[in-house]
């Protein structure tokens, strides 16, 4: 069996995970734990993700054209091949489709090229100060190596992922459920282009709430955890008053991946399970 007929036989739930919107203002609720506290003390830090500052760095304007095109033909691949082939995708995997489809169509030139400017640009440039964990934008996940989660449309790696989304599970309960897994570069390029353009082209604030290709550490092994049943609110504050949200933090595994100061240039995230140690 090929990568493609491996993708495309793989039955993926529609559902996918993404990490969306910005938080409204912190506040502590009564009867938080002490370690609740200490991490929720990190959510003023990042308030105020979608607000344009002075010094943010914007696409040309030229460029604005090509954003709406591959943000859009990016888009028809996801539904032409679903959310979970297009969350494990790879870019050459990516081109080969949209060609073979008259729905998607082919990636002219330019928009290849755009898209790898967007993914070899040095992100600090427009404030992204994190590592880079995938160096090609051919890199691909090793889909030998992954494990669909039933019900949940995302898959993880084996071993050190896996082992901790279980044991999760078993400390947590049945109330927490993965929210978002493994990430390939396509998919987190379109979470990040599709940010800017909601932006006007600003680099700075879609990197504020979610990393650029090649810098997500959804695309080496990390994933999210959240309340079974409470949809896109669990990528916001209010997670933070969910019982899951709680029980995460008290047994220790909402570990800060963006610390306070938001030194990566990223907002907190307190959905966010750290597994990847370097
Ligand atoms: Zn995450």
């Amino acid at each position: 069996m090929n990568r493609r007929e491996f993708i495309t036989g793989a039955i993926l739930a529609a559902a996918s995970g993404f990490c969306p919107p910005a938080f409204a203002r912190a506040r502590y609720l009564p009867g938080e734990s002490v370690r609740s506290l200490a991490v929720r003390d990190n959510l003023p830090e990042i308030l105020g993700v979608d607000d344009i500052h002075e010094a943010d760095v914007f696409l040309d304007s030229g460029e604005l054209p090509l954003l709406l095109s591959v943000v859009a033909r990016l888009k028809r691949l996801r539904h032409t091949l679903g959310y979970g082939n297009f969350s494990l995708m790879g870019f050459d995997y990516a081109l080969s489709n949209a060609a073979a489809y008259s729905s998607i169509g082919a990636f002219p030139p330019a928009e290849a090229t755009f898209m790898e400017k967007i993914f070899y640009e040095d992100a600090s440039i427009y404030g992204f100060l994190g590592d880079k964990k995938l160096s090609g934008i051919t890199d691909t996940i090793r889909l030998e190596r992954i494990v669909k989660i039933p019900g949940t449309g995302n898959c993880l790696y084996q071993g050190k992922p896996l082992a901790t989304y279980k044991k999760i599970m078993a400390d947590v309960g049945k109330d927490a459920v993965l929210t978002s897994g493994l990430r390939g570069i396509v998919k987190q390029m379109l979470l990040f282009l599709n940010k800017a353009r909601h932006h006007g082209g600003n680099l700075s604030l879609a990197s504020r709430s979610l990393a650029p290709p090649g810098y997500s550490y959804h695309g080496v092994g990390d994933f999210d955890v959240g309340k079974r049943g409470f949809g896109v609110a669990n990528f916001t504050e209010r997670f933070t008053t969910t019982r899951v949200y709680s029980t995460l933090v008290d047994t220790g595994y909402v570990k800060l991946r963006y610390t306070r100061g938001n030194r990566l240039g990223v907002r907190f995230e307190p959905w966010h399970i750290k597994v990847v140690t370097s």
